[in-house]
């Protein structure tokens, strides 16, 4: 019997950082490869090749505050 729970694939750790040229909205970044930089904003803002910047800022985008990612 397993029971271990399988995780959403794209599962990884979660920054603080802006996407794009928005540098003043600090969104929820989740890390999807470290490896590649490739961080992807927790509440799908900008595009998907959108450049993003991690930050030691405090997150303000009100969407990625409204999702839970503990
Ligand atoms: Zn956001």
């Amino acid at each position: 019997m397993r029971g271990t729970k399988t995780m959403a694939e794209h599962t990884g750790p979660i920054v603080a950082g802006t996407v794009g040229d928005d540098v003043l909205t600090v969104h929820k970044l989740r890390v999807l490869d470290e490896s590649a930089g490739s961080r992807r904003a927790v509440c799908d803002a900008g595009k998907p090749g959108d450049v993003t910047d991690e930050w030691a800022r405090t997150v303000n985008c009100p969407e990625c505050l409204a999702i839970d990612t503990e």
